[in-house]
C-alpha cells in the first residue's frame, strides 16, 4: 500500500475540505469560456490556455507540500473551474497523487508541474502561478501554512496570513482561541492505528454541510441511524424527523455555505463506533462538535452530533 507523508494536514491547499467547498467555486461560470491566457511548461511540450474571468483564488501556500513538491520556498497557486482551462498535451503530462485525493500533473519532459486536480471537488483545477505567460493577473489573495514558513523566508507584504493547523484559519483568529486554552485545553492524539478512520471521517464533517455525500432527504436518512438525535448549540435536542426536515428545507434553495474545519480527534468507543471531535468556523462563530459515528457494512452513519459554541474566553475563576 502506497504510504502518505502528512496526508491529512498538509495541502489539500484548495481542494482537501479544509476550507469551503463553496468558497472555492469558480468567481464566474460561464457556458462559453474564453481561453485567451496561456501558460506553459519550461520545455514548451504542455501548454495551458484558461479564461482568467474564472480564476477563483490566488494564495501562497506555505505547507510542507508545497515547499518539498516545489523545491522553493512557498508555492503560489492560481485556482481556477476545471472547463475554463484547456491543455494542450495530456500525453506530455506524467501524474503524481500527493494524497489519496490530490493528483500533481507534470511535463514528463522538464519536470515542470502544469496542474493539479482533486477527486473531492473536480470543478476546480490549481495551477502554479509561475507558469502563466501574463504575470500581470497574478494578484495573491493571502499566504496560507505560515507557520510553515520557513525560516529564512520573511513573508514580505501585507497581505493576510493563515495559519494553525489546518493552516487556513485567520492567524489573529488562532492567537485568540489558543489564548483562551491557559493550558486548560486537553492533548488531543489520534491513536495512529486510526488514522484511516480519522481520514475517512473527516471527509464526510462537517456532517450535512457536504454536497458531495448528498444533499437529499433519502441520502441524508442514508447517513443517519433510524435514532439519531442531536443537541444544537442552543441546547435544544432534535429528533431526527426534525433535523431532516430542516436540511430539506436548506436544500431546497441555493445558499451561501462558508466554513472551515480544525483540531479533529478520533477515539474509538467501541468496536466499529467512534467519537470525532473538532472545531468548525462560519465567519464569527466557533462551535466546538462532536459527532459518534458508526461503521456499518454499508456504509457510515451518524448516530449523535451535538455542536457547543465557544464564547470568548473568561478567566478560569468564572466557570463553575
Ligand atoms: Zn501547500
Ligand atoms: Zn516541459
Amino acid at each position: 500500500m502506497t504510504s502518505y507523508r502528512s496526508v491529512d494536514e498538509k495541502c489539500g491547499y484548495l481542494f482537501d475540505g479544509s476550507i469551503s467547498v463553496l468558497d472555492n467555486l469558480p468567481r464566474q461560470q460561464t457556458d462559453s469560456p474564453s481561453f485567451k491566457e496561456q501558460g506553459a511548461c519550461y520545455c514548451g511540450a504542455v501548454t495551458l490556455a484558461f479564461d482568467p474571468a474564472c480564476i477563483s483564488r490566488i494564495l501562497h501556500c506555505h505547507c510542507s507540500q508545497c515547499r518539498r513538491l516545489s523545491g522553493a520556498a512557498f508555492s503560489t497557486w492560481v485556482s481556477i473551474g476545471r472547463d475554463a482551462l484547456q491543455v494542450s498535451n495530456e500525453d506530455g503530462l506524467a501524474t503524481f497523487d500527493v494524497t489519496p485525493n490530490v493528483t500533481r500533473n507534470f511535463c514528463k519532459r522538464c519536470g515542470t508541474h502544469a496542474f493539479s486536480a482533486s477527486k473531492q471537488h473536480d470543478a476546480i483545477r490549481g495551477i502554479p502561478a509561475g507558469i502563466l505567460n501574463s504575470q500581470q493577473l497574478v494578484a495573491p489573495q493571502g499566504h496560507y501554512f505560515v507557520d510553515d514558513c520557513v525560516p529564512w523566508n520573511r513573508v514580505p507584504d501585507d497581505l493576510p496570513r493563515y495559519g494553525g493547523p489546518s493552516g487556513f484559519e485567520p492567524l489573529a483568529r488562532v492567537n485568540q482561541l489558543a489564548s483562551g486554552s491557559q493550558g486548560a485545553e486537553p492533548q488531543l492524539d489520534t491513536e495512529p492505528r486510526l488514522a484511516s478512520v480519522l481520514l475517512e471521517l473527516k471527509a464526510r464533517e462537517p456532517i450535512f454541510h457536504r454536497p458531495e455525500w448528498g444533499t437529499s432527504r433519502p441520502q441524508f436518512e442514508g447517513m443517519t441511524t433510524d435514532d439519531f438525535w442531536e443537541i444544537g448549540a442552543s441546547g435544544q435536542r432534535y429528533s431526527r424527523d426534525f433535523v431532516l426536515d430542516t436540511l430539506e428545507q436548506r436544500h431546497a434553495t441555493p445558499h451561501q455555505d462558508i466554513w472551515e474545519t480544525r483540531d479533529f480527534h478520533c477515539r474509538e468507543i467501541a468496536p466499529s463506533n467512534y467519537l470525532l471531535t473538532y472545531t468548525l468556523i462560519q465567519g464569527d462563530r466557533v462551535t466546538r462538535r462532536s459527532t459518534i459515528w458508526r461503521h456499518t457494512p454499508s456504509d457510515w452513519k451518524i448516530v449523535f452530533h451535538q455542536g457547543t459554541v465557544v464564547e470568548a474566553a473568561t478567566p478560569s475563576a468564572t466557570e463553575r
